[in-house]
């Protein structure tokens, strides 16, 4: 125990008394959650006037470009300032070819929103593939020797174009998710010889192979068809893999680096904040928002409760160390 701490005790010491009442315990509560800390995560497609809720993340909706445009509204009115967007395209190829074009899903998001809240947003841009091939894959595909992976090195110059693309469209910040080897420097290199060296990269830098992104899948529609994705995101027991991904991502130019998923990698994030004192992200993802709500639906927890640790003081955990986080809204 450290010597700062009482070495009397009861019935002198009572930590009681500073949880006596609501306000004294707001007045020493360690963490507070900030809106400001919040980037919602938006799900966009082709279309007018839709607006389809998302059936195992209750309050969250793949939208049309015009409902995309109200939804935003309405979420800076909870105070709500950074944005990032999915985007669903109307066709899938082996390449993902859809994901580049000037009329692209994403590119006519940020164009509309733009156009609507001018600085008053930040808005980042997924950059990834899986949603735009028709295999679900990260990136294209190979053969060799009997095997099918995902080409690392044919897929950045894809990879790169698309974030171009997106920052040409106004693009904020620009977060590569695929977790191929050299893409933030590559991304980088790319921006920068388009005129954009001013526009940060935000890393999924550990990004893990998850079972808690299935309701996401289902969201942005791109899960893959066959195999996973274990080739290319982290194995789930690795920590250490964890730093040296992370270290990669700064080295290459990463501005923010993330941590992905959160509330099951609380140690990661504690590690990457102590070792990188970089400004870093956590994604509280699809699964670990559905969990809550599908308990909470069955009247198994109160996500609502008054001191409930189930939203606030559990998020509280991810902000206190000074963290930016992912997370879906909860539709209250
Ligand atoms: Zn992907």
């Amino acid at each position: 125990m450290p010597s700062s701490f009482p070495s009397i005790g009861f019935p002198t010491i009572r930590p009681r008394r500073l949880r006596a009442t609501p306000l004294l315990r707001e007045l020493v509560r360690e963490t507070a959650l900030d809106v400001r800390d919040f980037i919602l995560p938006l799900f966009v497609r082709f279309g007018r006037g839709i607006k389809q809720e998302i059936s195992s993340m209750p309050g969250n909706f793949q939208l049309s470009v015009d409902r995309l445009v109200e939804e935003v509204g309405q979420a800076k009115e909870l105070g709500i300032k950074s944005f990032i967007l999915f985007g669903i395209p109307e066709h899938k190829d082996a390449t993902g070819s859809s994901a580049l074009p000037d009329s692209g899903i994403v590119q006519q998001s940020l164009r509309a929103l733009r156009e609507q809240y001018r600085s008053d947003v930040i808005l980042m841009t997924d950059e990834c593939l899986c949603e735009y091939t028709d295999h679900g894959h990260c990136g294209v595909l190979i053969e060799r020797a009997g095997r099918i992976d995902v080409d690392n090195d044919a897929t950045l110059p894809i990879l790169v174009a698309q974030c171009v693309s997106h920052a040409k469209a106004g693009a904020d910040v620009i977060a590569p998710s695929g977790m191929m080897d050299g893409m933030v420097g590559a991304i980088r290199a790319g921006l920068d010889s388009a005129g954009f060296q001013n526009i940060p990269i935000m890393s999924y830098a550990a990004k893990y192979a998850s079972g808690f992104y299935g309701p996401f899948r289902e969201a942005a529609e791109s899960p893959p068809q066959f195999g996973d994705r274990g080739g290319y995101q982290m194995d789930p027991a690795n920590s250490d893999e964890a730093m040296r991904e992370t270290a990669l991502d700064i080295n290459e130019g990463a501005d923010i680096v993330m941590v992905k998923p959160a509330l099951s990698y609380l140690d990661i994030i504690r590690r990457v904040k102590d070792t990188f004192a970089m400004p870093t992200a956590a994604y509280n993802v699809s699964g670990e928002f559905a969990m809550v709500k599908a308990a909470a639906r069955n009247g198994w927890i109160d996500e609502r409760g008054h001191d409930s640790d189930i939203s606030r003081p559990r998020r509280g955990t991810l902000v206190e160390i000074g963290l930016n986080l992912i997370a879906f809204r909860s539709g209250w």
